[in-house]
C-alpha cells in the first residue's frame, strides 16, 4: 500500500488511482522568463521519483508539465529586451531541456505550451461566464471566489478578509490579498494579445494549468504537484476554476514540495543567491552526485544547498558505484548462498516500504546501504557465489530505475585481482613465466616470491621491495614481465666491511 501526503485533506492517505493500474500526473511546469535555477529543479527531481516509483510499483504513468511561456514575468524580460516573446523565451526552454537531460530527470510524455492552448482557455472561461463564476471588468474577466464557496480548501487561508468585488491583476500574490483573480487580461499595450470569442487579451497564469491539465488528463485526475510556493494562489486558483467549470472534482491528491535554502536562505530570484545547474557543475562537474544530493532530503523537508553537502553526495555515491562494480565485474565462484538471499529480501522490502510511505527516501537509502554493508561482509568472509552476485545486480539495476544515480565503477585491476585472490579464485598471479627455464630455488624462496607477489598486489610496495632485497642477499635477482615474474642467480653481495 502507498501512502502519499495530500495537502488537501492534510494528511497522509493510501494512495488509490481513479483508474486501477493508471496514475494520471500533472505537476507544473517552468515559467521560461530566466534560467531555472537549482531550486526549481529540487521540485523538479521531487516529481521525477514520485513519477519513477510509481512506475516502478507497476503503474502506468501519464506524466504532463507545462511550460508557461506567457505571464507577467515573460512579458516584461521580452520587453526590457525589445524581442518578441517567442525569441525571449525559447533560449529559456532550451536550457531547461538541456538540464532535465542532465539530471536524469525522465521526460514528459508531452509539455504543453501555454501559447498554444488559448482556445483551450477561451473554453473554460466561456463556461465560467455562462455558469455565472466569472464575470467582465474593463475587457478582463475575473474569478468571483464569492461563488466558490470551496476557496481556501487546499491552502487553508482565511477568508474572512475576503471582500468581494476586489481583484488582483497579477498572475502571483500574497496571502494577504484574498481578491477575485484575472481568468483573461484585456488587450493592453506592450502586451501580446489573441483575438478571442471573448474580446482581445491574454490569459492569466492559472487558467493555462487548468486548460492544458483537462485536456490531456481529463477533468478529473490522479495527481498535481508543484513546489509548496504554487498552493496559493495558483493551486488554489486552478481547484476554483476546474472545479466551477466542470462540476467534477479536480484532483485527488496534491503533493508539494518544500524549498531548496542555501546558507540558510530561500533560494529565490529577488534574493539574488540563486544558482543554475551548469554553474554548480562548473565548480562540482558531477551532475550524478547533485542528483543524488537533490533527490536524498525528504521532499516535505526544507533542503539545504551547499558545495560541502554536493561534496558528501559524491562520496556516497562512490560507495554505492564501487560496490556496484564489484557485483558486476568480479567473477566469484559457482552457486549461490541461503544468505544473500536474505539480506536481498529484506533490502527489497525496505526500499519499498520506505518509498510506499509517502516517499521516505532515507529508509529507501538505509535499505541500500544496509545492503552494501552486509554483502561486503560475505564477499570478505569468501561466503558470496556467482549467482549471488547476478542477483544482487539484478537488484541494484532495478532500484536505480527509482534513484537514476548508480553507474557500476569498474575497479582497477589490482583491486580486483586481490579480491579475486582473497577469494581464492584464481591462483596468485605470482607466477612465473616458464619455471624450467630458470635456476632451481628452494620452497622458502618461491614462498617469499608468492608474498611479494601479494603484497604488490595490495600496493604494499615496501614489504614487496623488502622480499626482493632478502632474496637478492640470497643470490636470487627478481625481474617482473608481462608473463609473470622471472628469476636469475647471480653472486651473493658481500656485505659491507
Ligand atoms: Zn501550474
Amino acid at each position: 500500500m502507498i501512502n502519499f501526503f495530500n495537502t488537501l485533506t492534510g494528511k497522509k492517505e493510501a494512495f488509490v488511482p481513479i483508474n486501477a493500474g493508471e496514475v494520471k500526473l500533472y505537476t507544473c511546469g517552468p515559467t521560461v522568463y530566466d534560467f531555472a535555477h537549482v531550486g526549481n529543479f529540487r521540485a523538479y527531481i521531487f516529481e521525477d521519483l514520485l513519477k519513477r516509483f510509481l512506475q516502478f510499483m507497476g503503474y502506468k504513468v501519464v506524466h504532463i508539465m507545462n511550460i508557461t511561456d506567457i505571464d507577467d514575468k515573460t512579458i516584461r524580460g521580452a520587453n526590457a529586451q525589445g524581442v518578441d516573446l517567442n525569441t525571449y523565451t525559447q533560449k529559456y526552454i532550451d536550457a531547461f531541456f538541456k538540464d532535465i537531460d542532465t539530471l536524469n530527470i525522465l521526460r514528459a510524455d508531452t509539455y504543453p505550451r501555454a501559447t498554444e492552448h488559448i482556445p483551450e482557455m477561451v473554453a473554460i472561461v466561456k463556461q465560467l461566464i455562462q455558469k455565472g463564476y466569472a464575470y467582465k471588468k474593463d475587457g478582463s474577466y475575473y474569478f468571483s471566489i464569492a461563488k466558490f464557496p470551496a476557496y481556501g480548501r487546499l491552502s487553508k487561508i482565511n477568508l474572512e478578509e475576503l471582500q468581494p468585488g476586489q481583484r488582483v491583476d497579477a498572475d502571483e500574490y500574497e496571502k494577504e490579498t484574498v481578491h477575485d483573480f484575472a481568468l483573461w487580461k484585456a488587450k493592453k499595450e506592450g502586451e501580446p494579445f489573441w483575438e478571442t470569442e471573448i474580446g482581445p487579451g491574454r490569459p492569466g497564469w492559472h487558467i493555462e494549468c487548468s486548460a492544458m491539465s483537462s485536456k490531456y488528463l481529463g477533468e478529473t485526475f490522479d495527481i498535481h504537484c508543484g513546489g509548496v510556493d504554487n498552493i496559493f494562489p495558483h493551486h488554489e486558483n486552478e481547484i476554483a476554476q476546474s472545479e466551477a467549470a466542470s462540476g467534477k472534482k479536480f484532483v485527488d491528491y496534491w503533493l508539494h514540495c518544500h524549498h531548496l535554502i542555501r546558507d540558510g536562505e530561500k533560494m529565490s530570484k529577488s534574493r539574488g543567491n540563486t544558482i543554475t545547474i551548469p554553474e554548480i557543475l562548473k565548480v562540482k562537474n558531477n551532475p550524478a552526485a547533485l542528483r543524488l544530493l537533490l533527490l536524498s532530503t525528504h521532499y516535505r523537508k526544507t533542503l539545504n544547498f551547499s558545495f560541502q553537502a554536493l561534496d558528501q553526495a559524491e562520496t556516497a555515491l562512490e560507495r554505492i558505484n564501487e560496490f556496484a562494480g564489484k557485483v558486476k565485474y568480479v567473477p566469484y565462484p559457482e552457486g549461490e548462498t541461503s544468505q544473500v538471499a536474505r539480506i536481498l529480501a529484506e533490502a527489497d522490502q525496505w526500499f519499498r516500504a520506505g518509498l510506499s510511505d509517502d516517499l521516505n527516501i532515507s529508509k529507501a537509502m538505509t535499505a541500500l546501504f544496509n545492503l552494501i554493508k552486509k554483502v561486503d561482509v560475505a564477499i570478505a568472509r569468501a561466503d558470496f557465489k556467482s549467482q549471488d552476485a547476478q542477483k544482487v545486480d539484478l537488484f541494484i539495476r532495478s532500484i536505480n530505475t527509482v534513484l537514476g544515480v548508480i553507474t557500476p565503477i569498474k575497479s582497477e585491476t589490482a583491486v580486483v585481482d586481490t579480491l579475486r585472490h582473497k577469494l581464492n579464485l584464481i591462483p596468485p598471479r605470482v607466477i612465473v613465466a616458464d619455471e624450467t627455464e630458470m635456476p632451481k630455488i628452494t620452497a622458502q624462496q618461491k614462498d617469499k616470491i608468492e608474498r611479494r607477489q601479494e603484497a604488490r598486489a595490495e600496493k604494499d610496495f615496501a614489504k614487496a621491495d623488502q622480499i626482493r632485497d632478502e632474496l637478492a642477499a640470497e643470490g636470487i635477482l627478481l625481474e617482473d614481465t608481462k608473463d609473470g615474474v622471472r628469476w636469475k642467480a647471480v653472486p651473493i653481495p658481500k656485505k659491507p666491511g
